[in-house]
């Protein structure tokens, strides 16, 4: 292809591409295929001579598009969002087309020092301390990985990496059950094994760990020979919301010398808005934060906010300085590579540059406030109707419910039946998990595009399906 035919069909491109966003609730949100669909339309070996961009994208169309879930459906519901605004788009195109590998200083000046102006930007916008600096990592769970193997060269006198684990004391991690699963693989990765990841009970209409078990658990590991190493806190679990009281963990981490992470991947991005902000009172005591702006605040994947307040333990624990990565005669540089696992890195840092300056924090704010503010409606809908229970109150834009009508019996079957009736119908897209061994029914508002109507139009389908099953 050359640059002539690349300038076209980037433009056409950028046309479909607004024909789709327009056109997104025509369209079923989740895919509705069967495992095999696509398989199936796909060669079996690669074509030998080269074809036109034409038939290639035709293909696009054909077998592809029906093969997708569309994440940026103003109706999607589901999981949490993957939020991509235009801006970001954007940016993620002008990264692509001049495709720096920004795993050093010197390898892309631009993307390091971008990289720490908008790491700083997106500090003070969530309201944490100065005394907090950052890096984009690829994913919450490498943040969360990065933060377990700081915690274990921390807690063995910085030996682990040298020594491997064996014949060195057994660590102890501490988290609730309302932590991402994440933290249980970066556990594993680690080499803490899931034996020694300790689950404390929670409590409270925010299934926070209760602090008097996380003390006594950490003294009970203490008087057993076993060597605490940190805690997972979080803010906005996965599956209902559920956060941490962080104030308290911190104040016991500080007790024992223990290392605290906070992931706050999804929740994380409200805290623009200082209304939001007592959902992680006292974070500014953690020692580190990992939240995602590639989920709801519009800058898409790969794009995750890992705030540390000591750098040193970090770059201790994750940097190899050969000689073919050292940069000399530059002093006061930061080589990003050397605070995350992966050595390549991508320019990330220029989606957030164009969101924050496209939209302003005003605008992210309104966005969140409306995603809020809807889905404590349509809680109220729900809850006003017969045959519809809450079962956990909103965290903000997330809550769970069940779909209990008089006389049902297996309401755990019943739920799941609604919700894959739901996502067959393909008008919106929720899903389930379990909670107070229930299976329930998830809601989120998060999408860029949504409107009150589609939230409206949410509570009218899930009504309307649910009648219809019983
Ligand atoms: N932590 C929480 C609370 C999450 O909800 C998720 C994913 O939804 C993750 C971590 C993992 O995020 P990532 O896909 O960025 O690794």
């Amino acid at each position: 292809m050359n640059w002539d035919d690349f300038a076209t069909w980037g433009a056409r491109i950028s046309d479909w591409a607004k024909g789709y966003h327009r056109t997104l609730r025509d369209r079923p949100v989740r895919a509705q295929v069967a495992p095999g669909d696509i398989l199936a339309q796909l060669p079996t070996a690669p074509p030998q001579a080269g074809e036109s961009m034409d038939a290639v994208f035709a293909d696009f169309e054909k077998i592809v598009m029906p093969g997708l879930t569309h994440w940026q459906h103003p109706r999607f519901f589901a999981y949490f969002p993957a939020n991509a605004t235009p801006p970001s788009m954007l940016a993620d195109y002008l990264a692509t087309v001049i495709a720096p590998q920004c795993m050093l200083w010197q390898t892309s000046p631009a993307a390091t020092e971008m990289e720490t102006r908008m790491l700083q930007w997106l500090r003070q916008s969530l309201g944490l301390a100065d005394h907090f600096e950052g890096v984009i990592q690829d994913s919450a769970s490498t943040a969360t990985l990065a933060a377990v193997l700081t915690m274990r060269e921390r807690a063995l006198g910085w030996q682990g990496n040298e020594k491997g684990l064996s014949g060195l004391d057994t660590l102890r991690i501490y988290c609730s059950e309302e932590v991402h699963t994440s933290v249980d693989r970066a556990i594993w990765i680690a080499g803490v094994g899931q034996d020694n990841l300790c689950r404390v009970p929670t409590h409270g209409p925010l299934r926070s760990m209760q602090p008097d078990a996380l003390e006594a658990a950490i003294k009970q590991d203490l008087a057993n020979g076993l060597k605490p190493a940190g805690i997972v806190a979080c803010v906005g679990g996965t599956g209902t919301g559920g956060c941490d009281d962080i104030s308290a963990v911190c104040d016991i981490a500080a007790k024992y010398d223990l290392y605290v992470h906070v992931d706050a991947a999804w929740a994380g991005a409200a805290m623009i808005c200082p209304e939001y902000r007592h959902y992680w009172e006292g974070v500014d005591k953690a020692d580190s934060v990992v939240f995602n702006p590639h989920k709801w605040l519009g800058m898409q994947f790969d794009c995750s906010a890992h705030f540390v307040k000591n750098p040193d333990d970090l770059v201790r624990t994750l940097a190899i300085r050969p000689e073919y990565l050292k940069t000399h005669g530059a002093d006061g540089i930061i080589n990003y590579s050397e605070w995350s696992v992966p050595l390549g890195r991508r320019f990330r840092a220029l989606k957030i540059w164009f969101v924050l300056r496209i939209y302003g924090l005003d605008g992210l704010q309104q966005m969140i406030r409306n995603h809020v503010t809807w889905a404590h409606e349509l809680r109220d809908l729900l809850a006003a109707e017969p045959d519809f229970e809450i079962v956990t109150e909103p965290v903000l834009s997330l809550f769970t419910f069940r779909y209990a009508p008089d006389g049902a019996t297996d309401l755990d079957a019943l739920n799941q039946r609604l919700v894959d009736t739901i996502n067959n119908d393909g008008r919106i897209y929720i899903t389930q998990t379990r909670t107070k061994g229930q299976l329930v029914i998830r809601f989120q508002a998060g999408q860029v595009d949504a409107t009150r109507e589609d939230v409206l139009f949410a509570f009218d389908t899930i009504k309307e399906i649910a009648r219809a099953l019983s």
